[in-house]
C-alpha cells in the first residue's frame, strides 16, 4: 500500500487508520497455510484435487441469492449421498443428476432454478475434466501469474461471475493459490462490511441496503488498504462473526477502536485497552 489518507467522515484519522491496518495485518499474515477451505459449518481439503472440485461446486451453490448456511446443507447432503466423489463429479450420471436434483429441491432454499443450477454443476465439472485435466488448480497453473488470464478462465465456468472473485479469495486464503494480487481476490461479503463498520470506516451500517454498503466497502478498501479485503475479510469471519466479548477481548488487537467494544460498559478497567 502506497499511502494511507484519512477517510474524514468515517471518523478513522490517519493515524488510527494505519495502526488498525498494521495490526490487522499482522494478525492475520499467512504462517504456513494448511491448504482448507473453513466455512462455517464445513471444512474442505483443497490441498488434492477432489477437494478443490468439490469447492467448485460449493462456489456454484453460492451462486445464487441464498444464506452461506443454506448452500452449505445443501453441500453437506450432496456429500452424505455420495455425490461429490471427484469420480462421480466428473462422469455427471442421469441417476445421480437426478439425485442431486431431489436434494436441492428438498433443502436449497435459494432464488435461482435448480434445474439449472444441477446442468451449471455438471457442466463445470465436465470443463474441468476436459480443459483442466480434472483439475481446478490446473487453472491457476495455467494462468501463470495472470491474474486477469486467471479471472477470465474462471468466468468461463457456469454461474461463477462474482463467485469467481470469492473462489479466487478463499484459494488465496488457503494457500494453494498464494500468488495472486488484490483485484482477482476482491470478493465482497458481509464479513467486510462487519469489520469496517466496527471499526468506523463505514458511514453505512451492518443492515443498511447491500448494494449501497458494497459500493461504499469497495471505496474504503481501495482508497485506504491498497484494495486488499482479505485482513477486514478474516477479522470480520473469524472473529467479529462470533458477537461474543470473550472472543474479542482474548483475539482483537483493535478492540478500543471498535463500536461493538465500546458500546457495552466495562467494569474493568484493564479491557479494551491493548
Ligand atoms: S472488538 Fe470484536 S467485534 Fe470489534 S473489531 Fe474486534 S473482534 Fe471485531
Amino acid at each position: 500500500m502506497e499511502r494511507l489518507q484519512s477517510l474524514g467522515a468515517t471518523g478513522a484519522d490517519e493515524r488510527g487508520t494505519a495502526e488498525i491496518w498494521k495490526a490487522l495485518v499482522e494478525l492475520w499474515r499467512p504462517g504456513t497455510p494448511d491448504g482448507y477451505y473453513r466455512g462455517r459449518r464445513l471444512v474442505i481439503d483443497l490441498n488434492n484435487a477432489e477437494g478443490r472440485a468439490q469447492m467448485l461446486v460449493l462456489a456454484n451453490l453460492l451462486a445464487a441469492r441464498v444464506a452461506e448456511h443454506v448452500a452449505e446443507s445443501t453441500f453437506m447432503a450432496l456429500g452424505a449421498a455420495g455425490l461429490l466423489d471427484r469420480d462421480r463429479l466428473l462422469a455427471g450420471s442421469a441417476a445421480d443428476r437426478e439425485r442431486a436434483l431431489e436434494i436441492l429441491r428438498d433443502t436449497y432454499r435459494a432464488l435461482t432454478d435448480k434445474e439449472r443450477k444441477i446442468e451449471a454443476i455438471y457442466a463445470n465439472q465436465a470443463r474441468l475434466a476436459n480443459e483442466f485435466d480434472g483439475d481446478l488448480h490446473n487453472v491457476y497453473l495455467a494462468a501463470a501469474g495472470d491474474d486477469e488470464k486467471l479471472l477470465k478462465m474462471l468466468h468461463g465456468f457456469a454461474h461463477l461471475r462474482q463467485r469467481a472473485f470469492w473462489l479466487a479469495r478463499e484459494m488465496k486464503v488457503s494457500g494453494v493459490w498464494p500468488d495472486l494480487g488484490t483485484r482477482v481476490t476482491a470478493y465482497y461479503d458481509v464479513h467486510i462490511r462487519r469489520s469496517l463498520v466496527r471499526l468506523g470506516f463505514s458511514r453505512l451500517g451492518e443492515t443498511d441496503d447491500w448494494l449501497a454498503s458494497r459500493h461504499e466497502c469497495q471505496k474504503i478498501v481501495d482508497n485506504l488498504f491498497g484494495g486488499d479485503v482479505i485482513p477486514f475479510y478474516l477479522h470480520g469471519s473469524r472473529l467479529c462473526f462470533h458477537n461474543d466479548r470473550t472472543i474479542c477481548e482474548s483475539s482483537c488487537p483493535v478492540k478500543q477502536r471498535c463500536s461493538f467494544w465500546r458500546e457495552y460498559p466495562n467494569d474493568d478497567p484493564d479491557l479494551g485497552v491493548d
